[in-house]
């Protein structure tokens, strides 16, 4: 059996036994091997834009003897694939930015597609917004930490397949306080991340804020007017969050 990372197991692990798998930036095809191993899909399509990542996932394919069952297919985003012959696609260690408009750019190819398993490396509010433009509910969302990096897996159903709907999802919350998380700071922190609070979510958070607090202080430098509404704004977005991690931090015990 293929050994793969941490972070690739979890994605694996919330694909449906018996699915038609769409693996879409596939590199070396290690998801689909690794999940048609273990036999939980009947048949895949790994995708990948470019030759060298297509040249390997069709080298690790023909190696693991799964031709059967894996299709290497070489093209940009949902383009490999054809209406109805999927059920799950997954699209993982991308930008936020660019799983959108791989989503954006082939929705026509989601229709009868039942899940979609997203893991952006950064940016992952454009793949909520994204979500929710297109009427597909968040059913879950992961975190975890490896190799020193933080990511989260977000999985979504079309709305007829969903008990809740985007509305609910991503209604303000009151925590204690009287701190207020919007839909805004929604999309950013994610809502299931937010009601169950893990601490990999946190840390993660810390680091983020470190980051905006570094660009806080670079944009202090600059002299253009502009940077100072920057300036402001990103001060505000470092205070509401850090308000709400102090707010949940305080209320950790009853979390876990
Ligand atoms: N999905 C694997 C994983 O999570 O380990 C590989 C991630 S790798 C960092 C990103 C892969 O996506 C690269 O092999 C790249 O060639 C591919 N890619 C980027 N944009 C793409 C697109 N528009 N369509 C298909 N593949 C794309």
């Amino acid at each position: 059996m293929l050994r793969i990372s941490k972070r690739l197991e979890m994605i694996a692990g919330g694909v449906p036994t018996g699915s038609r798998l769409a693996d879409i930036g596939s590199d070396h095809a290690l998801l689909p091997v690794y999940l048609a191993q273990k036999k939980q899909i009947v048949k895949a399509v790994a995708g990948e834009v470019n030759l060298g990542p297509f040249q390997a996932a069709s080298r690790q394919v023909r190696d693991s003897v799964l031709d059967q069952v894996i299709d290497v297919r070489h093209g940009n985003g949902l383009e490999v694939v054809k209406v109805g012959e999927i059920d799950v696609i997954t699209i993982a260690g991308m930008g936020g930015a660019l799983i959108a408009d791989i989503l954006e750019a082939g929705k026509d190819k989601l229709a009868g597609v039942q899940l979609l398993i997203l893991q952006p490396n950064v940016g992952e509010s454009n793949v909520r917004s994204w979500l929710i433009q297109q009427d597909w509910i968040l059913i879950n969302e992961q975190i975890l930490e490896e190799d020193g990096k933080i990511y989260e897996i977000l999985s979504a159903v079309p709305s007829h397949l969903s008990q809740v709907s985007n509305v609910m999802l991503y209604r303000e919350r009151q925590l204690a306080d009287g701190v207020t998380v919007n839909r805004e700071l929604l999309l950013k922190l994610g809502p299931y991340l937010l009601d169950h609070p893990q601490e990999v979510w946190f840390q993660k958070w810390e680091s983020e804020l470190e980051k905006l607090a570094m660009i806080v202080q670079r944009l202090a430098l600059s002299a253009l007017p502009e940077s100072r509404m920057k300036e402001l704004e990103y001060q505000q977005e470092i205070e509401r969050i850090r308000e709400v991690l102090a707010c949940l931090q305080k209320d950790k015990p009853s979390f876990n």
